[in-house]
């Protein structure tokens, strides 16, 4: 058995950032940018008003209050998308709606809330005083020219999506993200809901990988189903890597008889397998086939899915332009016995967060085989728990979320 962090240094070792070029800002969120791009406009362009009221200014409100309201002539009505043309004297206000450009003379709001206007609307009656500055926001405040508005390597989030809108920037530099092509392999899989013949189970991997793969921002490709055939697994991965960046395969690369996955790739591909020392997913075939990427994964259900999160997640990241790819590990505080024996492994125990006061509190799951899926669909961690005796409840206690 090799330690996870070797079979992760050999895997991303073998891939590389796929090529970048410009993209519709539209389709651009959870790529990773190329490029960083600065910002050639301020935001907000224009001083302009943080809430609907009146524009004053604010040392003619220095006495107003509740019990001694100051009266103040209303000069104009300033809506959103307006250009006012005209300055505010002495004694004068201007309403004003939230993100309307200041009046000149104007340096203070007062909310709509502290005010009240006689019924022609000329006058204002005001019981809050405000301080120059108030309730303005200025020009500039969110982007200066010339910020940066993302860094190269840089994930685009919706939040990303709208500050590069914001400033008329519709197109981007991104590095593209991989095709990923999935199937499945086991002479005992069906899919459909006919009743299942005696040794037949349902094909489940394959489904949450591609679920696991689009929750990531990768594009999928669904190459279906393929017996324990030597012809027909070498056939698809043939047509997988002429359409595909990357491809998972889930089953065939144990110590069966019948497991094909990993002599079809080390015939056709260079191919390394390996025994991880990490329970679930101990076996894995990672080979390289016409220069795609192939992540023999393991078949049982549990051990699918974190191979996936542990050796293939990374590499995909790392393939879409991403630097940090492997998955950072936190400190929480074990909830209950995590119990178990010496056996070289690391184990990675389904588990949940349950959030107590100023603690994360870890809880395993009832079902830990690598055939229950029930048991992963009700975690949410995995506890990372190293070779010995296990960890006792309130001890220290490693975890990561997926
Ligand atoms: P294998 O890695 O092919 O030896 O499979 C290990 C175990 O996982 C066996 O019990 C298989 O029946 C099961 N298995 C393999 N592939 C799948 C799949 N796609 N969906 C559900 N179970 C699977
Ligand atoms: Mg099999």
């Amino acid at each position: 058995m090799i330690p996870l962090e070797e079979a992760q240094s050999h895997v991303l070792r073998n891939v590389s950032q796929l090529p970048s070029g410009g993209l519709a800002l539209s389709s651009a969120c959870s790529h990773v940018t190329a490029q960083a791009v600065t910002s050639k406009e301020l935001v907000p362009p224009f001083d302009n008003t943080a809430v609907d009221g009146y524009a004053v200014i604010a040392f003619n409100t220095l006495d107003a209050s509740d019990s001694d309201e100051v009266q103040l002539e209303v000069i104009g009505s300033i809506a959103a998308g307006v250009d006012p043309d005209f300055e505010l004297e002495d004694g004068q206000c201007a309403k004003i709606m939230t993100g309307a450009p200041m009046p000149k003379g104007a340096d203070a709001v007062v909310m709509v809330e502290w005010t009240s206007t006689n019924d022609v609307g000329d006058a204002v009656r005001i019981s809050k005083s405000v301080k120059e500055g108030d309730h303005i926001r200025r020009s500039g405040e969110d982007l200066q020219v010339g910020d940066q508005v993302v860094g190269a390597g840089t994930f685009l989030t919706p939040a990303h999506i709208g500050l590069l809108a914001g400033i008329g920037v519709y197109q981007v530099n991104v590095v593209q993200r991989p095709v990923v092509g999935v199937f499945s392999t086991g002479d005992e899989l069906v899919e459909g809901n006919k009743p299942l013949k005696p040794g037949q189970i349902r094909d489940s991997n394959r489904f949450s990988l591609l679920a696991l793969l689009e929750r990531d921002g990768f594009q999928t490709v669904d190459l279906g189903l393929i017996p324990d055939d030597k012809e027909a697994i070498e056939s698809t991965v043939l047509e997988g890597v002429e359409k595909c960046d990357a491809l998972l395969t889930t089953g065939g690369v144990s110590m069966g008889d019948y497991d094909y996955v990993k002599v079809v790739l080390d015939e056709i591909g260079d191919m390394r397998w390996m025994q991880i020392a990490i329970k679930p997913a101990k076996p894995f075939a990672f080979g390289v086939v016409q220069s795609v990427p192939v992540f023999g994964l393991p078949g049982n259900p549990v051990s699918s899915m974190v191979s996936y999160l542990l050796l293939a997640k990374p590499a995909l990241q790392k393939m879409m332009g991403l630097d940090s790819v492997l998955p950072s590990y936190f400190l929480g505080e074990a909830g209950e016995d995590f119990h178990r024996r010496v056996d070289g492994k690391t184990h990675f125990v389904r588990s949940f967060l349950e959030r107590s006061k100023d603690k994360n509190l870890i809880h395993p799951v009832g079902k830990q085989g690598s055939h229950q899926l029930s048991g992963m669909a009700e975690a949410d961690t995995l506890a990372v728990i190293h070779d010995g005796e296990g960890i006792s409840k309130g001890s220290s206690i490693e975890y990561f979320r997926y």
